[in-house]
């Protein structure tokens, strides 16, 4: 037996992390999963939206609902607007769960790496003179009056791919041949005097089954591209776009459907007004 392992009869050991630092670390894993569980319910209520908002889509495109544009209108902005709101509860849980983790990597780093002892007791206790309560509250604070607060929100609820689509549906509906906010200059949207195509740019026929390359944002008749690309990889036919392609780049593209489907309603619409004068 070695004379070093032999422990030092004034050292008297207490548990590695004092009773306190362990409440503390409960509290906090207790808080964090109740914030888990309500993040659990935001997601799931976002993917019960997004289900709600394809139906109603489909369901519109396929029956050719647009008599009344400006109820359907009036459908994406309620949900827009609800939308947003879920977003930013999530965004101010999931900034409330970073905090977390930043605590909990704070305490670690607080409580000595040795044992708690009576000679490094005071250690230990200067190590706490901020209680998480505390900590929280002030991280909180910093977080709520933050000057980038707003615009941090903005961005974030603006990534979301659906607060997107459903931002983009309502703009097409009152606006069908209009670009994008954010398209007015972008090179790859074929446009004629400011205006978006509504037609297959190989085919020149207005689009049915409108399929949008994830390579290089072009937008095809979905039997025209696939008779084109077959199964090989190709170069994008609109003139100038260098973007390779094969079948799987393709997705299916529900807004320039809605554009078509917005714009064929209107015209309709005018051709009825136009006849009872
Ligand atoms: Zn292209």
């Amino acid at each position: 037996m070695e004379v070093d392992d032999t422990p030092d009869m004034l050292d008297i050991s207490v548990p590695r992390y004092l009773p306190m630092s362990q409440e503390t670390l409960k509290t906090f894993s207790a808080m964090v999963s109740a914030r888990e569980d309500n993040l659990g319910r935001i997601d799931s209520i976002l993917r019960s939206i997004k289900q709600d908002i394809d139906k109603y889509v489909e369901f519109i495109i396929g029956e050719n609902m647009f008599e009344n544009i400006g109820y359907t209108r009036d459908f994406m902005i309620v949900n827009l607007q609800s939308l947003e709101r879920i977003l930013i509860s999530k965004y101010e849980l999931e900034n409330w769960k970073a905090i977390a983790f930043e605590i909990r990597n704070n305490l670690n780093q607080q409580i000595p790496e040795d044992p708690a002892t009576l000679s490094n007791l005071q250690q230990y206790h200067d190590a706490n003179d901020e209680t998480l309560n505390e900590f929280i509250r002030r991280r909180v604070d910093e977080m709520k009056n933050s000057p980038e607060k707003d615009k941090n929100i903005r961005e974030y609820v603006n990534k979301n791919d659906l607060y997107q689509l459903l931002k983009n549906m309502a703009f097409v509906i009152e606006k069908p041949t209009d670009p994008l906010p954010e398209e007015q200059d972008d090179d790859d949207v074929a446009m004629a005097g400011g205006v978006i195509s509504l037609k297959d740019p190989m085919s020149l026929h207005t689009f049915k089954e409108p399929v949008k390359s994830k390579k290089c944002d072009h937008v095809f008749e979905k039997s025209v591209i696939e008779e084109y690309l077959r199964n090989e990889i190709k170069t994008c036919p609109v003139a100038g776009c260098e973007g390779r392609l094969a079948k799987f780049d393709l997705r299916s593209d529900d807004l320039m459907l809605l554009r078509v489907k917005v714009f064929e309603a209107k015209q309709q619409a005018d051709d009825f007004e136009i006849e009872t004068i």
